[in-house]
């Protein structure tokens, strides 16, 4: 499924009306066509601003939400940086038009595919997508500018943090599954860390180790 100006009209308005402001953010939304990423059932629903389901229980976030952690995370056209939790692939293609690289990593090998395969079609090429255990990050390609998790834990991993350049921004959802989790910014500074409230949000848990398609 492919989108009409309308649609993509209606699209920006919404998550711009949502508080998603910073340009380069929209443009590179507007660049990502989020009906490639949603299959099934679900794609006439593409456009609007909600979670949708993708296959092995996990879904694509709302559309406001990835524009507001993508707008949190401060990607510049230098940046490499590490998203946990590729899921359909949208937010790291979205990532791929602001970043120099990205590097994206999912537990579900199915998932890993049908992104990559998406990726291809988009003639993407500064997206690695690596099937892993997210929460252990990734110890060889560190250190990252900026690190996106898009899913929950319960405080941010311990790995990620020390992955995080001095000066890098990490954004993540934290708490408990099955409540209202908070979406929060971290700094990495010369003396530690800190942390900055974005807003309630919910997403899938992370979870530890590799996942079990159906
Ligand atoms: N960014 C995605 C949203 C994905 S939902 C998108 O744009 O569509 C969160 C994803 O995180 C799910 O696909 C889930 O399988 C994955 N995930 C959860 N725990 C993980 C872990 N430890 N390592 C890697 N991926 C993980």
């Amino acid at each position: 499924m492919t989108r009409s100006a309308e649609q993509t009209m209606q699209f920006l308005f919404a998550i711009r009306s949502r508080g998603v402001t910073d340009k380069r953010v929209l443009t590179a939304m507007e660049k990502v066509d989020r009906g490639f990423f949603v299959k099934g059932l679900f794609a006439d629903r593409a456009y609007e601003d909600m979670p949708l389901p993708i296959g092995s229980g996990q879904t694509i976030s709302q559309p406001s939400v990835v524009g507001m952690m993508t707008q949190a995370l401060q990607v510049t056209a230098r940046d490499t940086v590490l998203e946990i939790g590729t899921g359909s692939g949208y937010q790291a293609a979205i990532l791929s038009h602001l970043a120099r690289r990205v590097y994206t990593v999912e537990r579900y090998k199915s998932l890993v595919m049908s992104s990559k395969q998406i990726f291809e079609f988009l003639k993407t090429t500064n997206i690695i997508s690596i099937y892993a255990d997210g929460s252990r990050g990734l110890p060889d390609q560190a250190p990252f500018d900026k690190i996106i998790l898009t899913a929950a834990a319960e405080d941010p991993p311990g790995p990620l943090l020390s992955q995080l350049k001095i000066g890098g921004v990490m954004v993540l959802p934290v708490g408990q599954s099955d409540s209202v989790q908070s979406l929060i910014k971290v700094i990495r500074t010369k003396s530690g860390y800190d942390y900055e409230d974005i807003r309630d949000v919910r997403f899938v848990p992370l979870v530890e180790g590799l996942g079990k398609d159906d």
